[in-house]
């Protein structure tokens, strides 16, 4: 065996996951790749490694034609607009870096004889009609409702990287992310936990969609990454779920917002979003069965952890609207 510094790709660098996996891979010795285009990743995630040598950043769109001179071992694909108001303001290209960005990545793997790991969702089970979710389950998902131009791309995405290992032998992988959270999330990314804590912070009142008895179940980022990991190392092709199979409804997770912040703001009812998941769980049967992994942190540290972030942020970052981010 050559003792060369194994080489890692990770796509989506500049993102929150991504950026803990440039923090993992590197702490493993690798030399990493990190690629982005900067529209959703932020590149203060990455300040902390450029100085180093073994830490490469590309300015790339994934969905366009990539290029990589010398080796490469490992491509994990994580670039993608992740939260549900950034796929409904640029559902072109979250269906392109689903699709057209995993073909040209997959396409790189070919050439390089590298694994790939790409990054998939509980999206994929829509509005789950069985509970919790295995594997097994095929999903309900509306292809042509507003959350369709993700959930569909990434579905496009586990097939079309089945199809590269059953017809060309790659060495794949594909993770089935639950919902997550931990630094590194933008505040103003509209997803709950960010906009809760980011209510409590200004002094907002707590918006819940619905009635809050819809539920999630929160992982914190660094278990996430260790399945991950796990799942990269393992000789497992088909799709595994990772996340956190503690369930809570929205109301609840909301009000344990507001005793951690210990504001005196209420809850207010808003809509619920169109084909907004009633229920999700993650059966995370095969990820102990196979990589021996589960998820370690309990919520509470994980929120403190999360809010101590949050609260170090500059304050003119508290108030930046959702909305106004220029795309
Ligand atoms: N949600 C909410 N208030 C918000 C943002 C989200 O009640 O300000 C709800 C949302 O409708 C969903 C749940 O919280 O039922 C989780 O939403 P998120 O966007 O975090 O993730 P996803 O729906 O993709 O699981």
């Amino acid at each position: 065996m050559s003792s060369r510094t194994p080489v890692t790709i990770v796509t989506g660098a500049a993102g929150f996951l991504g950026s803990h996996l440039c923090d993992r891979f590197l702490a493993e010795g690798h030399k990493v790749i990190g690629m982005d285009n900067l529209i959703t990743g932020d590149l203060r995630n990455l300040a902390h490694l450029m100085p180093s040598p073994a830490f490469e950043f590309y300015h790339q769109d994934v969905s366009r034609f990539v290029h990589v001179p010398g080796p490469v071992d490992n491509i994990l694909h994580f670039a993608s607009p992740a939260s549900p108001i950034d796929y409904l303001k640029i559902p072109i290209q979250t269906l392109k870096v689903g699709s057209l960005g995993t073909h040209n990545l997959l396409g790189l793997a070919r050439d390089k004889k590298a694994r790939i790991l790409v990054a998939s969702t509980s999206e994929v089970y829509g509005d789950p009609l069985v509970h919790p979710q295995t594997e097994s389950y095929w999903g309900n998902v509306n292809p042509v409702g507003p959350r369709g131009v993700y959930d569909e791309a990434k579905r496009f995405q586990e097939a079309i990287t089945m199809a590269y290992h059953t017809y060309h032998g790659l060495e794949t992988r594909i993770v089935r992310i639950f919902n997550t959270y931990g630094p590194r999330m933008r505040l103003n990314d509209g997803r709950a936990l960010p906009a809760f804590i980011g209510q409590a912070l200004r002094g907002e009142p707590l918006t819940v969609f619905g009635d809050g008895s819809q539920t999630r179940s929160f992982c914190y980022v660094d278990d996430l990454i260790e399945g991950i990991y796990r799942l990269l190392n393992s000789d497992y092709s088909g799709p595994v779920n990772i996340g956190n199979p503690h369930e809570i409804t929205i109301r609840e997770f909301a009000e344990e917002i507001q005793a951690l912040t210990g504001t005196d703001q209420p809850i207010t009812y808003l809509p619920l979003p169109q084909d907004d998941p009633k229920q999700r769980r993650p059966d995370i049967t095969l990820a102990r069965d196979l990589l021996g992994w589960e998820p370690k942190v309990r919520r509470a540290d994980g929120l403190r952890d999360t809010l101590d972030y949050f609260r170090s942020l500059p304050r003119e970052e508290w108030f930046k609207e959702a909305h106004g981010r220029e795309f």
